[in-house]
């Protein structure tokens, strides 16, 4: 029927709106339904200690599992759950999950595992999000520092007085705080002193063109002797090639994560995945810098 239309321009236009409308309420409603159904499910990406390959942890990373078995990635849904505030339902159910598996692997005797957890920014500023999540941890019996939060710049710096006594309670309880996607949102350096910073995350647009981009490769060996500097531990995402791992061993970057190592991985697969790795004794994911 658009088609039929499709010569006048601006009926074409006004179509094209509305059916983003309509497609926009659509997901709307499915997404309500999946949150009210949990259809989400979370998959489990390994970071890996690049001196002596062994796993450190994982990020838990959610997928949205239709009822026909098609799988639905964050990029298309995490936005609308964020607008629509469902993301802190959704949010809720992927920490429960990230708990679960944290009760598991401590049942398979790798309790030096831990679990790094998004928050988008609706969440991170939700009033009661400190007692929620040590409550949930309490109730699965979780020592507070196997779970990791990942929160981006932009995030942190939207209620700065805020920022700072939500990040001084969660580490105060013994959580740790990482940034997310590091050097690409809108922040100052500054509050790498001010807020309780256990772990950069640095965005995997640096990553890409690491040992192939010699201006990429400046950046991330300053940002991680920055890091360093400052007591905060480096983790480089989206790792996908030997070389780029070698490159970061070399400048004792704590923490791999990327293809090179695994993609994210469902949870069945993802404890074949630690049955096959080894753990070492008293490597704990955030005491590695000690070791180096
Ligand atoms: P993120 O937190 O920066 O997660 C890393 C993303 O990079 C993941 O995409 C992961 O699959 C992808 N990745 C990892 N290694 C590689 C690699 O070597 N190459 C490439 N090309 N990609 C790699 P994913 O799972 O699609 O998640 C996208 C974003 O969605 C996440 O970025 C995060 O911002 C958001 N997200 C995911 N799960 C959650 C969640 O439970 N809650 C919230 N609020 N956001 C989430
Ligand atoms: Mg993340
Ligand atoms: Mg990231
Ligand atoms: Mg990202």
């Amino acid at each position: 029927e658009a088609k039929a239309r499709g010569k006048n321009r601006y009926c074409l236009f006004t179509s094209d709106l509305s059916e983003r409308i309509v497609f926009l309420r659509q997901l709307e409603n499915n997404l309500r339904q999946a949150v009210g159904n949990r259809e989400f499910t979370v998959f489990f990406q390994p970071k890996i200690d690049p001196v002596n390959g062994t796993m450190t942890g994982a990020e838990a990373l959610v997928r949205w599992r239709k009822e026909d078995g098609t799988i639905v990635n964050p990029a298309d849904f995490i936005p609308l759950a964020e607008e629509t505030g469902l993301i802190i339902p959704l949010g809720e159910q992927v920490l429960e999950q990230a708990c679960h598996m944290l009760t598991i692997l401590e049942r398979l005797g790798r309790p030096e595992l831990s679990i790094a957890v998004n928050l988008s920014p609706l969440q991170f500023v939700q009033n009661n999000l400190v007692e929620r999540i040590l409550a949930m941890l309490d109730r699965h019996g979780i020592a507070h520092d196997r779970l990791e939060l990942e929160i981006t710049e932009t995030a942190m710096m939207t209620n700065l007085a805020k920022t700072v006594d939500t990040l001084n309670q969660l580490a105060g309880a013994g959580i740790a705080i990482a940034v997310d996607d590091f050097g690409t949102g809108y922040s100052s350096l500054s509050y790498l002193k001010r807020f309780p910073i256990r772990t950069l995350k640095i965005d995997r647009s640096f990553i890409r063109d690491l040992t192939r981009d010699p201006s990429d490769d400046q950046l991330v060996e300053t940002i991680i002797l920055m890091a360093h500097n400052l007591g905060i531990h480096v983790v480089a995402e989206g790792v996908e090639s030997a070389e780029q791992l070698e490159w970061l061993k070399q400048r004792r970057c704590e923490q791999i994560q990327g293809y090179v190592c695994s993609r994210p991985l469902p949870h069945e697969a993802f404890l074949a995945f630690i049955e096959r790795s080894v753990p070492v004794p008293g490597n704990r994911g955030n005491t590695i810098l000690e070791r180096s």
